[in-house]
């Protein structure tokens, strides 16, 4: 049940990127929310 946990506290982290950062819903690399494209994967953010 412990790994259960983990897993868990790892996605809510994940989720919840730094202030000023958005995190891009195709990969997942967080980037600043001034940006429409993502530098990781170049997904369209807006
Ligand atoms: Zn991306």
């Amino acid at each position: 049940m412990s790994a259960e946990a983990t897993i868990e506290t790892v996605e809510a982290e994940a989720g919840t990127p730094k202030e000023g950062f958005i995190r891009c819903p195709k990969c997942g690399y967080e980037i600043p929310d001034n940006l429409v494209v993502c530098w990781k994967c170049g997904a369209i953010l807006k």
